[in-house]
């Protein structure tokens, strides 16, 4: 499958690969610890550990963290787990940017000697006054000039503490007039009096992104150092500063497009909002398109590299459809998860011919069926297969006197084409038991029915019914038997199409996104460890919660539904 992709970017890798051009292929994963990784995360994930995997190469993971002020420890342990569990590793030790502070050092002074960079005391006020804008040529800093010997001495001075923040920076000397903006005399050095969570306080000057990024690639001989688009007008600058600090074999920039979805956000800051809103319940709430929040909704890496294919890589903008992701997602999980039924809205049904019908098990049941009557509980308890495949073993379903079904499943005044229960369609099969027929609906004083009184068939356990056809099957749980659990279902966090382009991020929010549900599951569904997915038959797959869900009180959360008229 691997051998057949052939995006851009792995073409230009191929023929690198051909051409001998390198003795391996090496990428990297270059994280801002920032933040938790998101969705769009998860395509530069996918492509430049996958990459490195298809052509023999290598991938690193290096934090990009130069800038201390919002880096955290613990935004730095995530993204390693994150890049696990979606099943890639890094070439030896995970690597930072700001190891290498002391060879950026030492690379700036040596653009200063080479007078490609200047300090420069400007305010940042004038700095950028100055930059002009595309149709106006930029002003030259009084300072653009100054010798090497007063650079050197200045710079030395940024490092030593002498400056306040924002009063000195460094900046390499390329042309104010360019039309590229990012090559009118780019910052690459700023004075920060901030602890580095990596370096302590030994610096309080760092190095600018445009600046320490191509470096550091050029210092773990990247060969392919694959970014988004929005850094197609850094290039110039890319190549010029690997050119002038003098690389043999300098690391190129190649750009793909930025993964968007409908109604979600892919961007750090953005859902960092939503985190210290509180407007979701952490990084990880389920509802998060963040690696965390997606694991613990019980996506799966299977589905979402199978997404990451799917959308592909090119040089092309726009909007991915969710459902594609939902598809990718459902698809990964039909044939792994162990099958339950659980009830959603709980109905109550008494079957009222239960002992009388159900004594008679043994003798009327069809061969197929393989169950045991525990006479003292007045419970069938009826073997059935986790899933087809048998090799996923089997468990028992409690059937009882009292049972629940959907509140979904029994209408009074059906609506058109209503294949379930109502007063002129009273038969329907429980599944993997009996067919039942209900006798009477109860209501409460508002019209809503609260309880069917129902009876069973007995000679229909296993088999169909004599002299006439049921159509129709539907899920239970024992009422006496079934466990109730919270179950929570979602929609999209977001209302509109691209909550990116709405200003107040309140406005954009979906009131539904999150129901929770006291619905009543099959026993054999709870016993399973935290973070287990299950198919809640004709409900959807869920998972249970990695948080909160414990055999007592149970707590899932769905993960996608069954079906979706989608095709990809
Ligand atoms: P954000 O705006 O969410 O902070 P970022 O690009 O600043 O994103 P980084 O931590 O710097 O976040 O990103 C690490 C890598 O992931 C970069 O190479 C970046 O290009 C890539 N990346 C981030 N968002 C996306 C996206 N939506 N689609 C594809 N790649 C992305
Ligand atoms: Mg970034
Ligand atoms: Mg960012």
């Amino acid at each position: 499958k691997d051998e057949q992709k052939n995006d851009f970017i792995r073409n230009i890798i191929r023929d690198d690969v051909n051409a001998q051009k390198y003795q391996q292929i090496v990428t990297r994963f270059p994280p801002e610890p920032n933040g938790y990784l998101h969705l769009g995360h998860v395509k530069s994930i996918c492509l430049n550990f996958g990459v490195a995997k298809e052509f023999g190469g290598i991938c690193h993971l290096r934090y990009d963290d130069t800038n201390p002020t919002a880096e955290k420890q613990d935004y730095i342990d995530n993204i390693k787990n994150d890049v696990q569990w979606l099943g890639f590793d890094w070439a030896g030790e995970a690597l930072h940017a700001s190891s290498y502070f002391d060879q950026l050092y030492v690379w700036a002074v040596q653009l200063i000697e080479q007078g490609d960079a200047y300090v420069d005391l400007q305010t940042p006020e004038q700095i950028k006054e100055n930059r002009g804008s595309f149709n106006e040529a930029g002003k030259p800093s009084p300072q653009r000039d100054a010798s090497v010997a007063d650079n050197s001495a200045l710079f030395e001075d940024m490092k030593n503490g002498k400056y306040a923040d924002g009063t000195a920076v460094l900046r390499a000397k390329i042309d104010m007039t360019d039309a590229n903006m990012n090559m009118r005399d780019p910052i690459i050095y700023r004075v920060m009096h901030q602890e580095h969570h990596q370096t302590g306080d030994k610096w309080c000057i760092y190095p600018m992104y445009d600046f320490a990024h191509p470096l550091s690639d050029a210092l773990e001989g990247i060969t392919h150092s694959l970014c988004t688009l929005e850094f197609e007008d850094h290039r110039p600058f890319y190549d010029w500063i690997v050119n002038k600090i003098g690389f043999e074999q300098p690391p190129h920039q190649y750009e793909f497009s930025r993964l968007n979805v409908d109604h979600t956000l892919t961007s750090k800051r953005k859902l960092k909002q939503l985190v210290d809103e509180a407007i979701v319940d952490g990084w990880d709430d389920p509802r998060m398109p963040t690696v965390a929040g997606m694991r613990r909704r019980g996506y799966t890496p299977e589905g979402l590299r199978d997404f990451c294919d799917r959308v592909g890589v090119s040089k092309a903008d726009g909007v991915t459809d969710m459902r594609l992701l939902e598809f990718s997602i459902r698809q990964s999980l039909d044939n792994t998860t162990a099958r339950g039924m659980a009830v959603l809205k709980p109905l109550k049904v008494t079957i009222t011919n239960f002992s009388d019908a159900v004594s008679q098990w043994e003798m009327l049941k069809a061969d197929s069926v393989n169950a045991r009557f525990d006479a003292e509980a007045q419970t069938l308890w009826l073997t059935q297969p986790n899933h087809p495949n048998i090799d996923m073993g089997e468990r028992e379903i409690p059937f009882t006197e009292t049972l629940y079904i959907d509140k979904g499943d029994y209408e009074i005044e059906p609506p058109a084409g209503y294949k379930r229960l109502s007063p002129e369609k009273p038969e329907i099969r429980l599944r993997n038991t009996y067919v039942l027929a209900v006798t009477e609906h109860i209501t409460d004083d508002s019209g809503n029915v609260v309880e069917l009184k129902a009876t069973i068939d007995p000679t229909t356990l296993g088999q169909n019914p004599e002299g006439r056809k049921v159509k129709g099957v539907i899920h239970w749980v024992s009422a006496s038997q079934g466990i109730p659990a919270t179950v929570r279902l979602y929609e999209p966090l977001f209302s509109v199409e691209d909550p990116s382009n709405v200003s107040d991020v309140h406005q954009a929010l979906n009131p539904n996104s999150l129901t929770e549900l006291n619905a009543v599951v099959e026993p054999s569904l709870v016993n399973a460890d935290a973070g287990t997915r299950f198919q809640f038959e004709r409900e959807g797959y869920f998972i249970s919660d990695s948080e909160e869900h414990s055999s007592d009180q149970p707590v899932f959360n769905q993960i996608v539904s069954l079906r979706d008229s989608y095709k990809p």
